[in-house]
């Protein structure tokens, strides 16, 4: 197994110890080096890269999922057109501009037109 073992940082020259533990996670994640650096001086580089870097990962990746999906942003909103229904006379709103030579129904009519249709 492991045992601890001592260091000497490259950068301040101070020996710090590269613990059982340390040496298990690196193991583990396939390292085949030994740090060179003592905690103190790794962290001080990392802070140095980070400011650099900007905040750095947290929030990066807030796309934003769209929840709702297809309705709204899938190839331009339709432009309705308002009109008055043929049969009932109220306001309707239409994906087509109306022509006036058609009988133009709002959706209620429309509906109750086409199912009574079959
Ligand atoms: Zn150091
Ligand atoms: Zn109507």
């Amino acid at each position: 197994m492991y045992t601890d073992e001592t260091l000497s940082c490259v950068d301040c020259n101070s020996q710090f110890i590269f613990s059982s533990g340390e040496q298990q996670f690196f193991a583990s994640k396939g390292f085949q080096n030994k740090p060179n650096r003592c905690p103190e001086c790794r962290t001080a580089r990392k802070a140095q890269r980070g400011t650099a870097g900007g905040g750095g990962g947290g929030g990066a990746s807030y796309g934003g999922a769209p929840a709702g999906g297809g309705a709204r942003g899938g190839g331009g909103a339709r432009e309705m057109f308002q009109t008055t229904c043929s049969q009932c006379g109220q306001t309707a709103e239409v994906p087509f501009q109306p022509r006036g030579d058609k009988p133009v129904y709002c959706r209620d009519c429309f509906a109750s037109k086409s199912s009574s249709y079959r």
